[in-house]
């Protein structure tokens, strides 16, 4: 049972139930399966009209009962005549994204802090380097920038199959050519860049500062401009935030169309979270949901998180859900399963850097130590977490107008001392290896 021809059987058998015989023999008769993949089932039928036919009138049936058979969704693919296609697991490895399968349109939770940059990011899947271009996404992070990014090139792969779609990490670019240069293969890489259709940048904050990167990534980022290829970008800050970046980058950047994610409100942390539960399979009743989007509000990552673990726990633990239950999952998310450090601690690292205690960075103190310490503290907290400059002020004492000139105070910093650079390098993974992650 269960083979291909067996499996057809079942399928006319349930469309006769629908059809008279003459139908089913005119539209089927010389209509044969050949193959059922995972996720697709792939016929064969003789004529164009047939096909057309088939697809408007009985395509719903036939995916419907094959649901029923396998509790799963299908596709149907119908050839004429001749036609070869490509094997779905072919395609498969083709895929430019294929790591991030599950970051799709579809399952992108769509609320007031995200629609205008959804909406924009399904402008530009429809019509790839048409209307904005480039179109640069940015916001905190766990707020859904890759996953947009993502979204679109799973998109416009799937329109477009033939597209060359390239994604790459702000960070990557940076190591790769600097791997290129010291290899010698620049024209190499080069050509690997300008010759794409559709570019994916994550992160670009990362190439700020660094002068020969910015440069290449101005050359990159005009070739495929002027060839009408869609660029698409995303940054933890908007560009006028960016204090190293080059200003051709800055204007280039702005020319498209900026789109801001903010956290998410109650009701769409709710709505987050009830998807992700279902689609792990786990049913979860409204005032736990309530609960947990009450609990995380600035993360949609851990949000994701704290759905993940109780569904270990009820899998692995067998454990009812309870309010307990999420508080540990909560507790665990916070404690080490995400990047985002909390303030304390990078209050705590910075001081100890430079041999001085937390409080003394939230006291007066002006001593040189003191007083740079403070603004890498500050710096850090923009950088590492969601804080805002009100929040970060307030955590050392001051007001934000303070946190923001400390910032600008570093970034200049940095901007002609490699010393500040490493400094700044070495605090990060002294907070990020010590254990006050959240
Ligand atoms: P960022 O790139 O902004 O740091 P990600 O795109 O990696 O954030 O998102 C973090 C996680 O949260 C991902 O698993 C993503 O799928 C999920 N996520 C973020 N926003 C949404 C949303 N609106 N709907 C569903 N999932 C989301
Ligand atoms: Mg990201």
């Amino acid at each position: 049972m269960n083979s291909l021809e067996d499996i057809w059987k079942m399928l006319m058998q349930s469309l006769s139930s629908q059809l008279t015989p003459t139908a089913l023999s005119t539209w089927f008769n010389d209509c044969r399966p050949v193959e059922l993949e995972e996720y697709r089932l792939v016929i064969r039928t003789t004529t164009q009209f047939k096909k057309k036919i088939i697809s408007e009138r009985f395509a719903p049936a036939i995916k419907a009962s094959l649901s029923d058979l396998f509790s799963s969704d299908f596709e149907l693919l119908i050839l004429v005549g001749e036609e070869e296609y490509l094997k779905d697991e072919d395609i498969r490895e083709d895929d430019p994204l294929p790591e991030m399968a599950g970051y799709t349109f579809d399952n992108f939770i769509v609320g007031n802090s995200n629609k205008f940059a959804h909406a924009a990011a399904k402008s530009v899947a429809e019509n790839p380097g048409k209307t904005y271009n480039p179109l640069f996404i940015f916001g905190n992070s766990g707020l859904g920038k890759t996953h947009l990014l993502m979204a679109i090139g799973h998109d416009i792969h799937e329109s477009y199959p033939k597209k060359n779609i390239l994604y790459i990490k702000g960070d990557d670019f940076t190591n790769e050519m600097v791997k290129a240069i010291r290899e010698g293969k620049t024209l190499e890489f080069r050509a690997k860049y300008r010759n794409v259709d559709l570019f994916l940048v994550d992160d670009i904050q990362f190439i700020a500062g660094k002068q020969s990167t910015q440069e290449e990534f101005f050359h990159t980022f005009n070739s495929i401009y002027e060839a009408g290829n869609q660029i698409v970008i995303t940054s933890d800050r908007p560009p006028k935030e960016m204090s190293l970046l080059d200003d051709r980058l800055r204007t280039r950047f702005e020319g498209g169309l900026m789109a801001d994610i903010a956290p998410p409100d109650l009701e769409t942390r709710m709505a987050i979270a009830r998807n992700k539960a279902t689609r792990l399979g786990l049913l979860l009743p409204d005032e736990i949901i309530e609960y947990i989007a009450s609990k995380i509000t600035a993360n949609v990552r851990q949000l994701e998180g704290v759905i993940k673990r109780l569904t270990a726990y009820k899998e692995i633990l067998n454990d009812e859900i309870t309010r307990a239950s999420v508080d540990r999952a909560i507790e665990d998310v916070t404690r080490n399963g995400t990047d985002i450090p909390n303030p304390d601690n990078i209050i705590r690292e910075t001081a100890k850097y430079y041999s001085l205690k937390p409080e003394d960075l939230k006291g007066n103190n002006r001593s040189r130590d003191t007083a740079m310490a403070r603004h890498i503290a500050i710096y850090l907290m923009r950088q590492l977490t969601n804080l805002s400059l009100n929040d970060i002020g307030r955590e050392l004492g001051r007001n934000h107008t303070t946190a923001l000139n400390s910032i600008r105070r570093i970034e200049d910093l940095m901007k002609n001392d490699s010393e500040m650079t490493g400094i700044i390098r070495d605090i990060t993974s002294n907070i990020t290896t010590s254990s006050g992650s959240v």
